[in-house]
């Protein structure tokens, strides 16, 4: 299986800004175990502003351009030196990929982008995919990694796009203020009341929020990519999740199972 997994800052680091080391180690060991099983992984990570933060020492996110997008070029370092190491030590090898949105609207930067992606599954690769944060503004920007993630799923025509969070799934209400909300394990239609579901944006030092990860699930499911969103505080749940097996929301791709 090609299986596309993005996962946030939230999993990745502490809100301090400093790498969650027990949720990084984990989520690495799986995906290296799931290619060594014969599947083909694609990394989608965010956290490139988040760790410059803590690298800087800044207090919080920071609002203007300039010293987000230098937070993202420390952090950037710190993500791919750590990915690099720790796949390392399963022989895996990562290749970096920046891209920003206006790589998918230019045909020969997109097929450039795809080419290269391409020949580095092909070459056993594991791609590292993060938006180009340092020269990336709003205009030109995908502006979320959950978007750039199905964006991607879709470029590499891969089975299978899995969104990492610090949540388990798709609610019925907002878990953190509703203790009966359900979790919705399977949606084959992104309808008007699913969409409502979707409240505002996530917390902490991340970007994304459920309406990204419903716009990225309706980017994948129109290409026939199933999507699951599911919680990165357990990466071990990806072996379920590739099985098919019910875990957090399952979104069921246009064609698939008809
Ligand atoms: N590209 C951003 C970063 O690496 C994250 C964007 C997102 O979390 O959606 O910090």
């Amino acid at each position: 299986m090609r299986v596309v997994v993005k996962v946030g800052t939230s999993t990745l680091a502490y809100p301090t800004g400093c790498l969650n080391i027990r949720h990084v180690e984990l989520l690495v060991k799986t995906l290296s175990d799931l290619k060594n099983a014969g599947n083909e992984i694609v990394l989608v990570s965010s956290g490139a502003i988040g760790m410059g933060i803590g690298r800087l020492s800044l207090d919080g996110r920071p609002q203007d351009m300039p010293t987000k997008q230098a937070a993202a070029s420390v952090g950037q370092c710190e993500l791919m030196y750590t990915y690099d190491r720790l796949f390392g030590e399963y022989n895996h090898v990562v290749g970096q990929i920046l891209l920003t949105g206006s790589d998918f609207s230019h045909a020969a930067r997109k097929e450039n982008f795809e080419n290269t992606i391409l020949r580095l599954i092909e070459l056993g690769a594991i791609p590292v995919v993060n938006e180009n944060d340092t020269i990336a503004t709003d205009e030109i920007s995908v502006g979320d990694n959950d978007t750039l993630a199905a964006m991607v799923a879709c470029s590499v025509r891969a089975d299978l796009l899995v969104l990492l969070s610090d949540i388990d799934g798709l609610y019925t209400k907002d878990p953190h203020k509703n203790p009966d909300a359900k979790l919705i394990p399977l949606v084959r239609e992104l309808t008007p009341q699913i969409r409502e579901l979707a409240e505002g944006k996530g917390s902490g030092l991340g970007t994304g929020g459920m309406i990204t990860k419903l716009n990225a699930a309706q980017i994948a499911m129109q290409q026939g990519v199933d999507m699951v969103i599911a919680n990165g505080a357990r990466p071990r749940k990806l072996y379920n999740i590739v099985e098919g097996e019910a875990v957090g929301t399952r979104f069921i791709g246009k064609e698939s199972g008809e």
